[in-house]
């Protein structure tokens, strides 16, 4: 029995994604699943040590932080970071033995001076802003460059060019494919020089959009977790959900017509029914967004959050014939019996991604590693 409500980790799911992705790449195609973010709000522990078994390559994280905390859970598997580091967080990115991502002189000096203070090389990514307008250089002369000064100093090593795709997930493959031509373009001219730089680009959509994109590595987030980089439904991809999300019913009781639940009193029985409440909220990362257009699974059936979201719980109408009682289990994402809410649908009416539904599940909320999915409708907690 659990305090309010927890995420479940699916860590079998997990490893499959990872089989099934890597089973996509050529064998010389490095994988590189990103657990940035605590993975994704799965929880980067237990996934870092999922991943690496099912036979990740590498592993990206967005910050040196992550890396230092992933790396006391896997000694040995190569990291990048692919985000920018302060010069305060240099050492920390070194020191976890990670790669880093560089697209600015200045930076390459402050790592360089960093590498030799602690008598170690660190591998260089400079990366190559060919679209997104983010972070990287925009002119391929000064990619060049970067990659010229990391090639010479000894306490640097060129390990690769690369760049990110800002549109990989829509029909439209233009933009998509120009931005991977430029790489292509500018790698071949690299490879005259630095014969052995590698090159890599691929996100989820790109990577099971177009082989063209994989290059040496491909740098997969949102499928990894059994998410559709699409929106639709993961299992198009092979792809099965790793969390999922579970309260359980606090209090059943009857309502009149004309009798509301919640703040602002925004739903009002308009039947004799029967209302839950549920012990999760905002607070937990049930986005308020989601009042009076939210669903979850109770004892196999949906039913929708009526009333407003509060920080700490939620209310369901039940309807008049319930046989939902106090302590039932009460699934957010996830499936019981047939039916199932995956992120992709509690997305929608929020306006957002799946990738924000999970990323958003707040800290309150404990992530339990488990093997296998949720079990079948369960009755009583
Ligand atoms: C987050 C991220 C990825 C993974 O993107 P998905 O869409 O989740 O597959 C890849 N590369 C970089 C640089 C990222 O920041």
């Amino acid at each position: 029995m659990y305090e309010r409500a927890e995420a479940r980790i699916d860590l079998a799911a997990l490893r499959h994604n990872v089989r099934e992705l890597k089973s996509r790449l050529d064998q010389r195609v490095e994988l590189c699943p990103v657990l940035k973010a605590d993975a994704y709000g799965h929880g980067s522990l237990h996934c870092v040590g999922a991943v690496a078994e099912a036979g990740a390559d590498r592993i990206a994280f967005a910050t040196a932080s992550e890396a230092v905390l992933a790396r006391s859970v896997a000694p040995d598997i190569p990291m990048l970071v692919v985000g920018a580091l302060a010069p305060g967080e240099i050492e920390m990115a070194i020191s976890a033995g990670a790669d880093v991502a560089a697209w600015e002189p200045g930076f390459i000096a402050t790592l360089a001076d960093q590498a030799a203070a602690s008598g170690l090389v660190v591998g260089v990514h400079v990366k190559y802003d060919t679209g997104m307008g983010r972070l990287g250089a925009t002119d391929p002369e000064l990619v060049l460059e970067l990659a010229r000064t990391a090639d010479a100093h000894p306490n640097l090593r060129l390990a690769a060019l690369w760049t990110h795709f800002a549109t990989a997930d829509e029909k439209d493959t233009t933009f998509r494919d120009l931005q991977r031509d430029r790489l292509a373009e500018l790698g071949e001219r690299a490879r005259r020089e630095f014969p052995e730089v590698k090159l890599h680009a691929a996100n989820s959509a790109a990577m099971i959009a177009d082989p063209a994109c994989h290059f040496d590595m491909v740098r997969p987030g949102v499928a990894i977790y059994g998410m559709d980089p699409f929106g639709n439904d993961p299992a198009d991809h092979n792809l099965r959900p790793v969390l999922s999300l579970h309260s359980w019913v606090a209090s059943v009781k009857d309502f009149e017509p004309g009798q509301s639940a919640g703040y602002g009193r925004t739903w009002t029985a308009d039947r004799d029914t029967r209302v839950a409440a549920i012990p999760i909220g905002y607070g937990d990362g049930v986005r308020r967004g989601l009042s009076n257009r939210g669903e979850v699974l109770i004892g196999g059936r949906r039913y929708p959050i009526s009333g407003t979201v509060s920080m700490d719980n939620i209310t369901v109408d039940l309807g008049p014939d319930s046989a939902v009682r106090v302590g039932d289990e009460v699934t957010l994402i996830g499936s019981q019996g047939d039916e199932r809410i995956t992120a992709e649908q509690v997305a929608v009416p929020l306006e957002t991604i799946n990738y924000e539904v999970t990323c958003g599940i707040s800290p309150r909320v404990p992530r339990v590693g488990r093997e296998g999915g949720s079990p079948e409708v369960s009755g009583s907690r």
